[in-house]
């Protein structure tokens, strides 16, 4: 099943190419009871899921209740997750390094934008800022310590997240995950959740992203260091993880390059969907368009150092 935001923050299935309001869902102007809304629905969904089905059921019979998804906004489905937490270093870069040793970072609640919507590049003297795509991982029932085998239980489904970077902001030579990850809309979303059934095998998922109409990440999860159990192994040792939380499993370098104004980001990933977003950056810099190849091979060089 897919679940969505649409127009102001109303929930939603999407079924096929027809976006089925959920009966009763209300309007949410403010983000965070959306956020709330959509974590209790992910919550409640074993109790809800025949529900579910049987609305699909009735919308497919009567089909002027639905509308053409590319009629809809779609907004960020988990719009300010209350932990949004990226893997760092966590892919082989097609099996060119070893595992990098477990770390993740946060990025802010308030990163989040949907699809449609514009990444705003800050009036900060980064050397460059950089596309991610990555598969995120949305988490049904909480976790507190739970061990690799039994992690996938606390899987929801299954979003698309692009990790937008500001790179050389290092006060004092020290690298600031705050200062290169948690500024505003550097954390586009969408464009719905897939609930885990229908992603049979996540470690095995093509992930692609073009800005404008050029390819820049194409890589599989498969060449991801420490897997999804792990991951939810390692941040549930930390914090608890609750419902509508969301774990990014980072990207393969390999495909990284620049964002700058007037582009349109888009990234999809196989099963799961495809969304675009703008770039708007008022002092209008400009870096070469194409993968950024010398940072993809410094990636390497440190991790091999
Ligand atoms: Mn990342």
């Amino acid at each position: 099943m897919r679940l969505a935001f649409v127009e102001d923050f109303r929930l939603a299935l999407v079924v096929g190419d027809r976006v089925y309001p959920i009966p009763g869902a209300r309007g949410a102007r403010d983000p965070y009871r959306a956020q709330e809304r959509m974590a209790r629905l992910i919550a409640e969904f074993p109790r809800r899921r025949s529900q579910l089905e049987a609305h699909i059921r009735r919308a497919q019979a009567d089909p002027g209740r639905t509308t053409p998804v590319e009629k809809a906004r779609l907004r960020a489905p988990l719009p300010r997750p209350g932990k949004l937490i990226c893997a760092a270093v966590n892919y082989l870069e097609f099996g060119q390094l070893p595992p990098a040793e477990q770390d993740c970072f946060l990025k802010a609640p308030t990163t989040v934008i949907g699809p449609g919507e514009t990444i705003v590049l800050p009036d900060a003297q980064a050397t460059i800022f950089h596309h991610e795509a990555e598969l995120a991982v949305v988490i049904g029932k909480r976790a507190s310590k739970v061990p690799p085998e039994k992690a996938m239980e606390h899987v929801f489904g299954y979003t698309c997240f692009m990790d937008i970077s500001a790179r050389g902001l290092n006060p004092n030579g020290r690298l600031s995950f705050f200062l290169g990850k948690c500024w505003d809309t550097f954390g586009p979303m969408g464009p719905w959740i897939v609930t885990a059934d229908e992603v049979p095998d996540p470690h095995n998922l093509q992930v692609r992203l073009w800005v404008d109409d050029q390819l820049r990440h194409d890589y599989n999860t498969s060449d991801m260091a420490h897997k999804i159990p792990q991951l939810i192994a390692f941040a549930s040792r930390v914090c608890t993880l609750e419902p509508g939380d969301v774990i990014a499993c980072g990207t393969n370098h390999q495909g990284i390059g620049p964002v700058q104004d007037g582009e349109t980001v888009t990234m999809e990933i196989e099963r799961i969907g495809r969304f675009s977003v703008k770039v708007r950056d008022p002092l209008k810099r400009s870096w070469p368009k194409g993968i950024d190849t010398e940072f993809a091979r410094r990636v390497i060089a440190s991790a091999r150092r």
